[in-house]
């Protein structure tokens, strides 16, 4: 048994207590971690080969053909980063500088407008350290770690022990699940844990928690148990140290944040309350982070000489809907297999380049594949938490394969 601990890359929680056993320089057994990151920590069963046109090549070559095609696309669009390390996400930003590209990532259709909010200080937030320590009351709106992140409960939230949480679990927190559906981290939360409403209904039930919070009668269309309302209005005001892990579920419900402001503000009039994105790829708020650090945006960016162009005609839906990029890179991410058909067409259209350690199905349509090593498990660096804590990342095991940093390195030296 190898006497370090590692972080397990397998989703946004970046556990950091992952033991491993290696013999003869391979992995044979990781402890710790939970059955998706056991299955991530072992790799992929079919790595990319490094190719061009179909055929494979050496590396060098591989690089030297990407750089090419982004040399001449005169709007190429870089895109993917969430499964790729800081200091991957930083010179792909460069290399869509130096291309006049469109740089944007997963976030731009998923929980892009949450960490933007919380970036500008839009939305409180706190640590997930802070959740363990002190949270009293924890609402899983739209989300269900206890499948998109299985120790999420254990080792954040409802579970585990701390400072001002001595005896954890039910007898120091309540869990309340806010959702369409029974999902199991509502069959955690207890009998009287699931708020059930219906698709589309998140906006209604916040108003009226709102409303309820004020001291109003609250009302919805859907007739919502004003009673239960109430009730959870009180659990709400009793709380000492609150946190929202709000998922998929509610951001593609809201058709904008102006009802989430409302709510959280009256929430911290009469109590204390935080909200945490449930990110889901490892270093999706790490790309988001390091862009805005550059530009002032999170995603959907267009560079244009100095000129820095932002807003939905930039996402990498519009780019590619409008066909308005004349060449992709893809990093860290499967398009073909995640975006409506009727939009990713596109890319087999035009030159497309993926960097990635494993097959997907982008890679298959691909012009240029480059392999790059597993982060956290056969390359180190740094990545940002779902809750924007910055965790370095070491590798585990020995390999040949270039890190993903490397390989975005040696295509920026050929531009
Ligand atoms: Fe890895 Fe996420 Fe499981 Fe933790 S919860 S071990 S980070 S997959």
């Amino acid at each position: 048994m190898d006497n370090d601990y590692y972080v397990c890359t397998g989703c946004a929680l970046l556990c950091d207590d992952i033991g491993v056993e290696i013999e003869g320089g391979k992995l044979t057994k990781v402890h710790t971690a939970c059955r998706k990151g056991v299955a991530f920590i072992k790799g992929c069963r079919h790595p990319l080969d490094s190719t061009v046109k179909g055929e494979r090549t050496d590396v060098d070559l591989a690089v030297k053909e990407a750089a090419s095609i982004l040399k001449n696309a005169e709007n190429p669009l870089i895109f993917g980063h969430a499964n790729s390390s800081s200091g991957a996400q930083k010179i792909a930003i460069g290399i869509a500088r130096r291309t006049n590209g469109y740089i944007d990532d997963t976030s731009s259709f998923c929980h892009g407008p949450t960490v933007e909010a919380i970036i500008e200080s839009k939305l409180k937030t706190c640590t997930l350290d802070d959740v363990r320590h002190k949270a009293d009351v924890l609402i899983f709106w739209g989300s269900d770690p206890a499948n998109s992140h299985p120790r999420h409960m254990s080792r954040y939230s409802y579970f585990p022990r701390g400072k001002e949480r001595q005896r954890g679990w039910e007898e120091d927190r309540t869990a309340i699940t806010i959702d369409v559906r029974k999902s199991d981290t509502a069959e955690i939360c207890g009998k009287n844990g699931l708020y059930q409403i219906p698709v589309k209904g998140d906006t209604e039930f916040m108003e009226a928690l709102t409303s309820a919070l004020s001291g109003k009668v609250p009302k919805t269309s859907y007739d919502f148990d004003k009673k239960r309302l109430l009730e959870l209005a009180g659990i709400l005001k009793k709380a000492k140290f609150g946190v929202i892990f709000a998922g998929l579920g509610m951001i593609y419900s809201l058709e904008d944040f102006e009802p989430l402001y409302r709510f959280m503000d009256k929430l911290n009039s009469v109590s204390s309350f935080h909200l945490i994105p449930m990110a889901g790829h490892y270093n999706m708020r790490g790309f988001n982070e390091n862009l805005f650090k550059e530009t002032g945006y999170i995603n959907r960016v267009k560079f244009n000489g100095a000129e820095v162009l932002h807003g939905p005609e930039y996402s990498v839906v519009e780019a590619l809907r409008k066909k308005e990029v004349d060449a992709a890179l893809v990093i860290g991410a499967d398009p073909l297999s995640s975006l409506p058909r009727s939009i990713v067409r596109y890319l087999e259209e035009i030159p497309l380049i993926t960097i990635d350690p494993c097959q997907t199905l982008t890679s298959t349509k691909a012009d240029v594949t480059i392999p790059c090593a597993l982060v956290g498990v056969e390359s180190g660096g740094a990545a940002i938490r779902m809750d924007g804590v910055e965790v370095e990342l070491k590798p585990m095991v020995e390999t040949d394969r270039l890190s993903d940093e490397d390989v975005m390195k040696r295509i920026m030296e050929e531009l």
